[in-house]
């Protein structure tokens, strides 16, 4: 029995051993730990991971993937039936956990504004996605790819690139290149400002990423006090997390004086 690839569901497996063993490597692991994986597939990362002495669950949409995998695996792990963007990860570990998974492609961005929201329970992150994606949530302020996913991750996590993978590697072939990231937990707890209006800021920001901050924010009202701040001359690209955090403070002040 096998699986036969369903585009929609952007499974390109995975077919080079040596990459699936790498990626399993990448995620720090401690005896006894909570893992779950996003869209096990036939499995290729799950065998690796079945070799560590961790706490595995698997969230996998398809259904035949989910056959698939319960006739190899028995009653070896648990495979969850579901679509990961709608579980609630409570119900999944009661504690905190570490993602492993080869990301179905085409919602990546939607995974990571779930961990976001699941930050405080989602320690570590191991993915391989599209390399663009990767550069981009990995990218510095002032790179081009820097965007709204940027800020917002590396608010909350430290993100390493690991490496590249072409698309040889995958049945069928994907037609992008992928690479693999790594995302851990840093240690804020929440912004040193309003969490809202700074989310409000770096989408409003990001709108035009090309005008200047004080054009892009028009839309936010800004107060004729901060619409001199020099910070507004710059650019959305070019902003850490850090004067994100200051901006938010310094025109919610504007407001309230
Ligand atoms: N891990 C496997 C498969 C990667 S392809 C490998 O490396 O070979 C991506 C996998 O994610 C597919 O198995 C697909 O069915 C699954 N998937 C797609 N959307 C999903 C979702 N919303 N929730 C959970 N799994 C999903």
């Amino acid at each position: 029995m096998s699986v036969r690839p369903k585009k929609y569901l952007g499974q390109h497996f995975l077919t080079n051993q040596d990459i699936a063993k790498r990626i399993v490597e990448s995620l720090p692991m401690e005896d006894g730990q909570n893992v779950l994986e996003i869209g096990p597939g036939t499995g290729v990362l799950t065998d690796f991971l079945l070799k560590k002495n961790v706490h595995l669950k698997t969230v996998e949409i398809d259904h035949e993937s989910v056959k698939y995998l319960n006739e190899k695996y028995k009653s070896d792990i648990s495979v969850i039936e579901g679509d990961f963007l709608h579980i609630r990860t409570t119900d999944i570990f009661e504690t905190s956990f570490s993602i492993i998974g080869n990301f179905p492609y085409n919602i990546s961005s939607q995974i990571f504004f779930k961990v976001l929201k699941e930050k405080n329970q989602v320690d570590t992150v191991v993915c391989m996605l599209q390399k663009e994606v990767a550069q981009r949530i990995s990218e510095p302020p002032g790179s081009k790819v820097y965007g709204i996913l940027s800020v917002f991750l590396q608010a909350f996590y430290h993100i390493d690139y690991l490496f590249t993978v072409t698309p040889g590697s995958f049945h069928p072939p994907p037609k992008v290149d992928s690479a693999v990231i790594r995302l851990r937990r840093n240690n804020v707890a929440a912004l040193d400002c309003d969490e809202a209006l700074f989310f409000r800021i770096v989408k409003q920001g990001f709108q035009n990423r090309r005008k200047t901050l004080r054009n892009a924010l028009k839309p936010i009202n800004l107060s004729d006090q901060i619409n001199t701040d020099p910070i507004l001359n710059r650019r959305a690209e070019t902003l850490s997390v850090q004067e994100y955090v200051s901006l938010t403070n310094k025109i919610q002040e504007s407001w309230n004086t």
